[in-house]
């Protein structure tokens, strides 16, 4: 990978770091569970669905600090298993990826 590729990577994965930072931010204060029961019925279960959607966002966000850590270390775009390059398009469309292709469709077998 060009150092531009790399640079131009990190800029989107930060971008992508900020937005998922603020969709967390927000979506603390969306539901509203004072009313009547079914109220806080539908309160509870958008709760429920918000904190799923946070889970896998938090998830996100540490994949992409692990990554942006790992540019910044000049240690990035390798796959963990193999050792292998990792495609720029692959890392572009799945950001944080740190597997190849390969080992991934191997890991996703084995699940
Ligand atoms: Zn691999």
């Amino acid at each position: 990978m060009t150092a531009r590729e790399l640079s131009s990577l990190r800029k989107k994965y930060v971008l992508l770091r900020e937005e998922l930072i603020s969709t967390l931010q927000k979506s603390e204060f969306e539901v509203d569970i004072a009313g009547d029961a079914v109220d806080k019925l539908q309160g509870a279960a958008l709760l429920r669905v918000q904190n799923q959607l946070s889970k896998q966002n938090i998830a996100k966000l540490s994949t992409l600090e692990r990554a942006i850590g790992k540019i910044d270390l000049g240690d990035y775009g390798n796959c963990e298993e193999c050792g292998e390059a990792i495609g720029f398009k692959r890392l572009e469309a799945i950001p944080g990826v740190s597997l190849c292709i390969v080992c991934a469709e191997l890991a996703e077998r084995n699940r």
